[in-house]
């Protein structure tokens, strides 16, 4: 039989590390104790499921399309059964309505397992979130049975153009660069343009398979008038089969290969019912596209790349702790054991932070989630996850040597599926300039002050 080459290592703790127990990671100051609950069920599930599968929901080294689909439909499916996808859907729809900080929670624990797992279970909340913040019960209602259904529906938002994603979520710009036009036609829209990027898209049959029901669509930010800024924008859902609508294949990337299937997207002529325009007042769109597409999309990067680095620390561990220098393990030689305590405490920082900040946005103590202090913290919250991330990335490869840089010993897919997580939603600079504009109270680049 062919040996296989490097050691193959199993993601996920080999033994417990009493720090990352759920009753340890997350306080009862901004979780109940069901939450909790609910983040060791979770964990159960991604030790049990995803953390054997992670080399296939990468379809292995050579990407196997049929092998990776396969995974992530099965898990997908499976975090569905679980109760994941019902988590931002109103009791009396069939949901669970559980709090932010659960829905923060969850997303921690799956990414320990796959960043991009996590990312494709959080459409159904980030979709959730638009039709709820602009009170579309009606839509809500219609949307429900498929956000809550097995098997699952996949689900995009779409934002990003070639002509740049970071100017659209610039609020100096007021979405007047956006370039997807909607024309309001008697009873319809008709919307034309070009975006770039968003995930999972594509043809229909796509997203038909044993596991998966079909694509829900695409909330699609466009403008009526670029010239009429804020006033101009709005929200509107396009049917994944709608006549006009076309896409690219995939596009090949570093990371979350197949777990993120991003395409362009090209809308000709496409016609939707008015009453598939989602906000329904003057300015609402650009609130609702800033505070909680763009706001709590960032904050929501904070705990999936805390999860992940989490997950990384544990790989980093165990494997130092089997492998000896001068017959002692790594990890108990005194300097790799300071750096693991460093890395641990940037973790649970991180942890501390992002919980702090969906707190404050839950309780509306600390500003509206579009108001500037809020996007500053929701910016801060996922820059400085990612920052951890860079870090425990690159320290615990370093630590295991070639054996963190080789595939099938998990590093080296963490490493390689975080960094979009940090560059989506306008980036790290952009992070760092929302910032600037909580601290200095300005609008926008140049940081000109708000009149
Ligand atoms: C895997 C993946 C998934 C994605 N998912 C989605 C999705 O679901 N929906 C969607 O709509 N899009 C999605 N995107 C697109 C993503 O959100 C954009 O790529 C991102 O917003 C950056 O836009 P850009 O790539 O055009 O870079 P640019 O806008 O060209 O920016 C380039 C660099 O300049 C910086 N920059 C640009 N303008 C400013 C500014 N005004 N102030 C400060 N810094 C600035 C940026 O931070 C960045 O570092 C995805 C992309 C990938 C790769």
């Amino acid at each position: 039989m062919e040996k296989s080459p490097g050691t193959r290592m199993m993601a996920g703790a080999k033994q417990p590390y009493l720090l990352f127990e759920p009753k340890q990671k997350y306080p009862q100051a901004f979780c109940t104790p069901e939450d909790i609950a609910i983040a060791e069920t979770v964990r159960k599930f991604v030790d049990n499921e995803v953390m054997p599968r992670r080399d296939d929901l990468e379809g292995g080294f050579h990407r196997d399309e049929h092998r990776a689909l396969g995974a992530l439909h099965h898990l997908y499916r499976a975090c569905g059964v679980l109760g994941i996808s019902k988590m931002s859907v109103p009791e009396a729809l069939g949901g669970m309505a559980a709090s932010a900080s659960a829905r923060m929670i969850v997303l921690d624990e799956l990414s320990r397992g796959d960043i991009g797992l996590a990312n494709m279970v959080a459409k159904m909340a980030w979709v959730s979130s638009i039709m709820m913040a602009c009170r579309r019960e009606d839509l809500m209602k219609e949307f429900a049975p498929k956000i809550v259904s097995d098997p699952p529906y996949a689900a995009c938002v779409a934002i990003s153009e070639p002509s740049g994603g970071a100017n659209i979520e610039d609020p100096a710009f007021s979405f007047k660069t956006l370039r997807t036009i909607a024309k309001p036609e008697g009873d319809s829209y008709v919307i034309n343009g070009h975006k770039i990027w968003p995930g999972p898209a594509g043809p229909m049959e796509r997203f038909k398979t044993k596991d998966l029901a079909g694509h829900m669509g695409y909330w699609t930010v466009a403008t009526l008038d670029p010239a009429a800024g804020e006033e101009g924008v709005g929200i509107f859902w396009v049917p994944p089969d709608a006549p006009g609508l076309s896409f690219s294949k995939p596009i090949e990337k570093m990371g979350m290969s197949w777990t993120d299937e991003n395409a362009e997207i090209w809308y000709d002529n496409v016609r939707i019912d008015k009453r598939y325009r989602i906000d329904t007042q003057p300015g609402q769109a650009a609130q609702v596209l800033k505070g909680y597409v763009i706001g709590y999309g960032r904050l929501s990067g904070g705990p999936c790349l805390t999860g992940l680095s989490e997950g990384v620390l544990e790989t980093a561990l165990n494997w130092t702790a089997d492998r000896t220098i001068a017959g002692i393990p790594v990890r108990e030689h005194s300097a790799f054991a300071m750096a693991f305590g460093d890395m641990w405490r940037l973790i649970d920082i991180s942890r501390q932070y992002y919980l702090s900040v969906t707190w404050q946005a839950s309780s509306r103590n600390h500003g509206r989630p579009w108001s500037k202090e809020m996007m500053a913290k929701f910016s801060a919250a996922r820059s400085f996850a990612a920052d951890v991330a860079d870090k425990v990335c690159k320290t615990s490869m370093e630590f295991m040597g070639a054996y963190g840089y080789s595939f099938g010993n998990q590093v080296e897919k963490y490493a390689r599926d975080y960094p979009i997580v940090k560059l989506w939603l306008g980036g790290a600079q952009r992070d760092r300039m929302e910032i600037a504009h909580g601290l200095y109270g300005t609008l926008g680049w140049p940081l000109r002050s708000e009149k």
